[in-house]
């Protein structure tokens, strides 16, 4: 079986720790479309969270109780660097996850694609997933706040999310570089031969929506002949981890599993919707037009309840697993 998997980081990397538990073996094949939109020059190194995220948790290197970076990690790099005054002082960068930038870097300044040097570091990591970066280009989520004068600045999304906490309000979101970018190598091809395409409980309009935002992947999905199933991120009108809700306050959606499905639409019954199937909470109720609705336990409390989800979430893209 072939199934594509959109997803961010934390959220999308839990969930195909369970699709991989439930299809083991290499008669199965797990494609992840890995957003790249939070990817950062910090420190002259290019930082990619999401893609880590993922690499890091399918291949066992990830700090559990954290959900991201390196397991064991220490600070001796960042405290040196603070030692220095150097900005940014705000965002976590280890020792160990140094590592893996800067190798990242160099190949990349030596002129590979960020899907090839994935395809490279994921050599060591073994993740049993194919990462694709959801593009090889520059595509930066950016958003736009207002500042002290109430005058409106763009700031990069790793600045609002991690140092400001996503408590500064956000106007509006803007994918720099998306209009001219193309799809990561494999990406399209992925999901429109795939057998089941799912949309990971991953933060609708920084993860998800940044992918939906690189010319091509809305239509492949469109087209595609597989059955195209999400699972809600919003449980009980909360997001479960971070702060999807004020990315979703930007963008004029309500912070329920309802809204979300009928942001993402229905494949059939819309001109843009990517939607045949909606999985939201048991207890959460959703009505979205022309879309197949199940309210299942949605909590990735255990490899085994997140397998379970993946089962549900496949066997509604119209293949069954046993
Ligand atoms: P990020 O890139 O690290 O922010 O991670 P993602 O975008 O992949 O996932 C973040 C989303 O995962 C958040 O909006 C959470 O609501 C959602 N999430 C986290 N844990 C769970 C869970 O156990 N169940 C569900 N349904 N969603 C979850
Ligand atoms: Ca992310």
């Amino acid at each position: 079986m072939k199934v594509v998997v959109l997803v961010g980081g934390v959220g999308g990397a839990r969930f195909l720790v369970g699709l991989k538990a439930l299809l083991p073996g290499a008669e199965h094949e797990i494609t992840a479309v890995v957003n790249t939109g939070d990817d950062v020059w910090m420190h002259g190194l290019r930082i990619c969270p999401d893609l880590d995220t993922c690499m890091y948790t399918l291949g066992g290197g990830i700090d559990t109780e954290r959900g991201w970076g390196r397991s064991g990690e220490s600070w001796t790099v960042k405290e040196e660097l603070a030692a220095y005054g150097a900005d940014p002082d705000w965002f976590g960068l280890g020792d160990r996850d140094t590592a893996t930038h800067l190798i990242r870097t160099r190949m990349l300044r030596a002129g590979y694609p960020l899907s090839a040097v994935t395809e490279a570091l994921c050599d060591r990591w073994q993740p049993g997933v194919r990462l694709l970066p959801m593009s090889d280009d520059r595509v930066e989520t950016h958003v736009v706040v207002e500042d002290a004068d109430g005058a409106e600045k763009a700031i990069h999304f790793q600045e609002w999310w991690v140092r400001h906490k996503a408590q500064l309000p956000a106007r509006s979101f803007a994918s720099i570089g998306a209009e001219q970018a193309t799809a990561g190598p494999g990406v399209v091809d992925a999901i429109t031969s795939a057998d089941a395409v799912l949309l990971a409980p991953s933060n609708p309009v920084v993860s998800v929506g940044t992918i939906l935002n690189v010319p091509g992947v809305r239509d492949a999905l469109r087209k595609t002949e597989a059955g195209v199933v999400g699972l809600s991120p919003i449980v009980g009108g909360k997001p479960l981890r971070g702060m999807a809700d004020a990315c979703l306050d930007a963008i004029g959606v309500e912070t329920s599993a309802e809204a979300v499905g009928r942001h993402y639409g229905s494949r059939q019954c819309s001109d843009s919707g990517i939607l045949d199937g909606w999985l939201v909470q048991t207890g959460d109720r959703a009505d979205v037009p022309g879309v197949a609705v199940r309210a299942v336990p949605l909590l990735m409390s255990s490899v085994d309840a997140t397998a379970e989800m993946a089962r549900i979430a496949l066997d509604l893209a119209g293949v069954g697993v046993d």
